[in-house]
């Protein structure tokens, strides 16, 4: 079976329908796919008998001062890189099909979850991101939906969402692919020269500063933050967004570590924005 293109909910649906014997296996995307994609696509075809990909750059998920114009799209590529990995349907939603132009009603998450980490300096973002996951979970009605934990704040609130509002779907958290360096694969390593990606593999060099203190019996914020600072500022060139320890579940601030922390990092290299984050299981 070849890759089945739809570029509306109505012809897909359509096609659903009469695959719905099927168990399928569902990744959400912003396409210029990159390896840590494929990493998600593969689990879905691995547990499912049909894969689907979506692709689309949610408006509603930038603010008006971010990177929607430019950020990459590669569409030949992409579709390519789908054939490849073997997915049976790559759905391209356009704007309009999915009524972002529209007085749209909107998923809110708990305000809760979106006021530390990203939600700080992008508000809306969560909110746009929730109500096009909301959509389309809802257009495709997969049985598993894969997400990355590169981006922690979502998968917890995707969590939430769906089991707040019953959504019959199970949430899939894959590991984070990293390059050698340990620099995150992300769509937007595009815009950075070889220097800015050598320099920006200081964000998870120093997060695994924090996951060797706690290995070694440390507890407290305070002090495994100090030192993920300290191996921060050996790259001046790194501008700091956010460093914050929470509970990888509520996403609220944590001061001694019990179980499992997720510390996590936003910041800049050559102006572009850059996230990651480690967690960290305590076990005395
Ligand atoms: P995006 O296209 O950036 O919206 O990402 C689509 C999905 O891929 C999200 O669930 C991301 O968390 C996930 N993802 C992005 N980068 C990585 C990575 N390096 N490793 C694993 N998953 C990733």
């Amino acid at each position: 079976m070849g890759l089945a293109i739809f570029t509306t909910p109505s012809e897909l649906g359509h096609y659903l329908q009469s695959h719905r014997s099927q168990s399928l296996g569902f990744v959400p995307t912003m396409g210029a796919l990159h390896v840590g994609h494929r990493s998600l696509i593969d689990r879905a075809r691995r547990e499912n008998t049909l894969a689907i990909v979506s692709i689309f750059v949610n408006p509603l998920q930038f603010g008006p001062n971010e990177d929607l114009d430019r950020y990459p799209r590669q569409l030949e590529i992409d579709r390519a890189m789908c054939e490849t990995a073997g997915v049976d349907v790559l759905f391209l939603p356009t704007s309009e099909s999915m009524g972002t132009k529209d007085l749209l009603t909107q998923v809110i998450p708990p305000p809760l979850m979106m006021s530390g980490l990203c939600g700080k300096t992008r508000p809306g973002h969560f909110q746009g991101v929730a109500t096009i996951v909301t959509k389309l979970l809802n257009i495709i009605k997969p049985d598993r939906a894969y997400f990355g934990e590169k981006d922690a704040q979502q998968l917890a609130i995707i969590r939430k969402i769906v089991t707040d509002l019953n959504i019959s779907v199970d949430v899939v958290g894959c590991p984070t692919l990293r390059a050698d360096s340990g620099l995150a694969h992300s769509s937007r390593n595009q815009y950075l020269s070889s220097t800015g990606k050598a320099q920006a593999a200081v964000i998870y060099r120093s997060l695994k500063q924090a996951q060797a203190l706690v290995a070694s019996g440390e507890t407290r914020a305070s002090v495994i933050l100090a030192a993920v600072m300290t191996e921060l500022a050996t790259v001046t060139e790194f501008q700091l967004e956010y460093l914050e320890l929470v509970d990888p579940q509520t996403l609220q601030s944590i001061e001694t570590i019990a179980k499992k922390a997720l510390v996590a990092i936003a910041g800049r290299i050559e102006n572009t924005r850059l996230i990651d984050n480690i967690i960290i299981v305590f076990d005395d």
